[in-house]
């Protein structure tokens, strides 16, 4: 059965079952219950950012395949906040409630080079790649792609995990022995002007609708700032829109799809990388934008239509990390008393150092303006008030 096939909506009242616990799955449950359904989140962890707000938190192991069968028989739909959730797990749910998007969406993107080969498969733009089994097989391949490159490992990678950049053939053999791992990727390192991601959304009738494009950097792999519209040319911006919609078609993803762009000095696009589910860049849709990525993942999955992704206003987002708190809980009154800024704490109880805590979002004038404002929110937080 195709996911697009029509279902009755599922209304208001109705209880969300999100596998997973993190923020996002937080976000999620409260643009739910903000439209009143209920929400239920099974993940291993207690006292979770998405148990806190849930209405039932389930504690229990992805592989206890009874415990998600009896998960998935509670609630009218399952859905789930990361992508690494084991293919098992997806089909036990299966058995019980419609699993959104299903899960042959997550098996082609929880493993790299199932993505890279689906994508290039597809006529999509993607990075240059090589499969890698083996240290010889890593030396053919920087032979043929060339030096930077990046040696990532096929499954289960994030923020920069399991990741090596090799300047030279040299390098080869520390970086086989860094990634530990029996398959790896290596990708053309790419010189890109920046990095841009579009968050899509595609109903169960198949309509697509996608948010104006944002701008990312990253710091040590992981997201710091982004900002929306993107400064990028109109036609670039059409593009990237046009191919997260031919992404999403072509994957039959009912739900929240980013696709991660580098922009080449040349103004061409390159895929880095999909997620299947709402995206740590697209944060800022929920003040900026008239519907916000977690209530699209909502509405998506219960078969409702989709809402307007018109943005508001120019905004940026600055991801709030754990080392923030090396000196003691940040000044979060300096942040607050800025005009525009808005905070967001994830509820997680122990700071660690590239630990996500929260974000912050800065609405301006532009783009620029709104970067600016964040970025200095973010600077007072650590700032001593001045007496
Ligand atoms: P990933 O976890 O693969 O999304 O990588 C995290 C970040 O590392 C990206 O957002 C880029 O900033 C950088 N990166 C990853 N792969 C490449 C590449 N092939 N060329 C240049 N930068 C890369």
């Amino acid at each position: 059965m195709s996911s697009t096939a029509s279902l009755r909506p599922i209304y208001p009242g109705a209880t969300i079952g999100v596998l997973g616990s993190g923020q996002l799955g937080r976000m999620f449950a409260i643009a739910a219950r903000r439209l009143g359904y209920r929400v239920h989140t099974l993940s291993p962890d207690t006292d979770t950012p998405t148990g806190q707000v849930a209405d039932v938190e389930i504690v229990a192991a992805y592989d206890d395949l009874d415990a998600i069968r009896n998960f998935a028989r509670n609630v009218a739909v399952v859905t789930f906040e990361f992508e690494n959730v084991p293919a098992a797990t997806a089909a036990a749910a299966e058995q019980s409630a419609p699993v959104r998007p299903a899960g042959q969406v997550l098996h082609t993107t929880q493993h790299r080079l199932r993505e890279k080969t689906f994508l290039s498969q597809s006529g999509f733009p993607v990075t240059p790649f090589v499969a890698v089994r083996s240290l010889a097989e890593l030396q053919t391949a920087l032979a043929r792609l060339g030096c930077p490159a990046v040696l990532k490992t096929a499954g289960w990678g994030y923020d920069g995990k399991g990741q090596y950049k090799i300047n030279s053939v040299a390098d080869a053999e520390t970086a086989w022995a860094a990634v530990q791992t029996q398959e790896a990727v290596l990708e053309a390192f790419v010189d890109f002007s920046c990095e841009v991601s579009v968050v899509g959304v595609r109903g169960s009738n198949g309509v697509v609708v996608t948010y104006p494009v944002i701008e990312n950097a990253h710091r040590h792999h992981i997201l710091d700032v982004s900002c929306c519209p993107a400064r990028i040319p109109e036609n670039t911006a059409r593009e990237a829109a046009e191919i997260t919609r031919g992404v999403l078609e072509a994957l039959d993803c009912v739900g929240v799809l980013c696709v991660e762009f580098f922009v080449t000095r040349t103004g061409g696009l390159m895929i880095n990388e999909l997620a299947p589910r709402p995206h740590n860049s697209g944060h800022l849709t929920i003040d900026s934008c008239v519907t916000c990525q977690f209530e699209q993942q909502l509405r998506a999955i219960c078969d409702l239509p989709l809402g307007s992704t018109e943005l508001l206003r120019p905004a940026a987002m600055a991801n709030l990390l754990g080392d923030l708190w090396q000196s003691g809980e940040p000044h979060w009154d300096q942040a607050c008393a800025l005009d525009d800024v808005k905070l967001h704490l994830y509820g997680k109880l122990q700071a660690r150092p590239g630990r996500k805590m929260g974000h912050l979002t800065a609405l301006g004038a532009t783009p620029d303006a709104a970067l600016e404002r964040v970025q200095a929110a973010r600077t007072a937080l650590v700032t001593p008030a001045a007496r």
